[in-house]
């Protein structure tokens, strides 16, 4: 059999350096979400610079964007992320926390080099297919804001994964493993309750209180707990209490809502519950109240067969290599993470890789093996990410690289210093041979598709977005 991975690795050994050139610009360039205007400006000038056309924006979104090369064959995609995270400055390869510009944002879920990991591995599989004459299209789907907004959810939605046969793309975290457990699904709503204000001692009678809406709305949910699913995670704050004066009835008050469940249906049967809730406390204390709906994504599912096709191709292209200095920076850094996070880090370790794979791992402070996939279902990440919604529009495989010490929890500084510098350039490499590998072999070998088709037709079918057609994300520039 062909071995794949050794032609990715020529082509991108010539070109490793502009790919890390370019992860630093991004880390360099820490923006949040849907103002991730220089970051996403780089990326679509490298996709433009390597032949791909671009289209942008998308969906209304000015850093969203579409990079399509050739037109026929296979269409392989790879999903790409670059948002920051607000207050997580830090500097590179450091074992302290040290912000390099004060109250600033960092790349503290390493999407870094998780947006050029994924585009570098398109940008391979484009010069193979150039170099080769193959017939096979490369699309690179750049999302915004996957830590708040679900960009993915209105690129699904307007149809830009369509035509798309299969998607890659991989997350940094502290372990090598196929990620083959789903997420949670999200909706992400507001209630906004009005009322009439009034004197509250002079006039009581006169006043309809917003805030007391608000209050019934949640213990109605409160009670709701207990006849849900056991996935389900009903999470509420307050965006507007209706001022600070105890003696002024509140005419207007907010909730804000994440309404979670392992699917995505489970989770739409909530928010039908819970918007029920909201109206009858609306009735209880006599106010109007207005549901808006802010955004929605479905849980992971992901597609097992190409998961596999994904777990030989890391195999094949081989987990990052560190050396000595990261090393000796992994073990530093894992130093800082308190007894808890190391305890929890050992369970998870355990449960992925065995026992004794597991100890090794730990012992070297950073993960350098593959964690053993079985082609099954794994435990659930309890978290949401709008993969997800995408893993409902087209057959998605997606792993996990080890760009951080074991252990390391995402949204830290410490994950911001590891996948800034040397170590995660190392994963950087890993990860853009390793996707490239399976893209060049679902571009060459027309049974991949073919099969991840067939588990997509039978698990997931037709699906239908889960906001209506006229929403628009969040206006960057009018809502924080
Ligand atoms: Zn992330």
């Amino acid at each position: 059999m062909k071995n794949y991975a050794d032609d990715v690795r020529k082509v991108l050994d010539e070109n490793f350096d502009k790919f890390s050139n370019l992860a630093d610009y991004i880390w360099e360039h820490p923006e949040p979400g849907l103002i991730e205007y220089e970051s996403s400006k780089k990326l679509m000038e490298f996709l433009k610079d390597e032949g791909f056309e671009i289209e942008n924006p998308i969906s209304g979104m000015e850093t969203a964007f579409k990079a399509t090369y050739g037109n026929s064959g296979p269409v392989i995609g790879f999903s790409v992320e670059y948002d920051a995270l607000p207050g997580l400055s830090q500097k590179r390869g450091s074992a302290t926390k040290e912000e390099l510009v004060p109250g600033g944002a960092g790349h503290g879920c390493g999407h870094n080099i998780l947006g050029v990991g994924a585009l570098g591995g398109a940008v391979v599989l484009k010069d193979l297919i150039e170099n080769e004459k193959l017939d096979a299209s490369v699309v690179v789907v750049g999302a915004p804001s996957e830590e708040r907004d679900g960009a993915k959810t209105f690129i699904g939605r307007d149809g830009y994964y369509e035509g798309i046969d299969i998607m890659l793309t991989w997350h940094p975290e502290s372990k090598n493993a196929i990620w083959n457990g789903g997420s949670l699904a999200n909706i992400i709503v507001t209630y906004n309750f009005k009322g009439t204000t009034s004197h509250a001692a002079a006039a009581p009678q006169l006043g309809r209180s917003a805030l007391d809406a608000c209050e019934l709305m949640n213990v109605g949910v409160n009670y709701l707990r207990e006849h849900v699913v056991d996935s389900a995670r009903i999470h509420y704050a307050y965006l507007d209490v209706g001022g600070n004066a105890p003696n002024v009835v509140q005419s207007h008050a907010t909730l804000y809502y994440f309404i979670r469940a392992a699917k995505i249906d489970d989770a739409l049967n909530i928010y039908e519950r819970i918007n029920n809730i909201a109206k009858g406390a609306a009735l209880m204390a006599g106010v109007e109240v207005e549901i808006n709906l802010k955004g929605a994504l479905a849980d992971f599912s992901p597609n097992l067969y190409l998961s596999g096709v994904l777990y030989d191709s890391i195999k094949e292209f081989g987990t990052p290599k560190f050396d000595e200095d990261d090393l000796k920076l992994a073990k530093e850094l894992y130093e800082t993470l308190d007894d808890n996070t190391k305890k929890a880090a050992v369970e998870n370790m355990t449960y992925l890789y065995g026992d004794e794979l597991a100890k090794e791992q730990i012992a070297n402070h950073i993960a350098t093996e593959l964690a053993p996939f079985d082609g099954k279902y794994g435990k659930m990440e309890v978290i949401s990410s709008d993969v997800g919604e995408l893993s409902h529009y087209v057959p998605t495989a997606q792993m996990f690289l080890a760009a951080s010490p074991v252990g390391t929890p995402l949204h830290t500084w410490q994950m911001c210093s590891s996948a800034g510098g040397s170590i995660g350039k190392k994963t950087l490499y890993s990860a853009i041979g390793s996707l490239a590998t399976c893209g060049l072999k679902a571009a060459l070998e027309p049974e991949v598709i073919e099969k991840a088709h067939e588990e997509f037709d039978s698990v997931i079918g037709k699906y239908e977005a889960p906001i209506p057609e006229d929403l628009k994300i969040r206006d960057p520039n009018i809502e924080s």
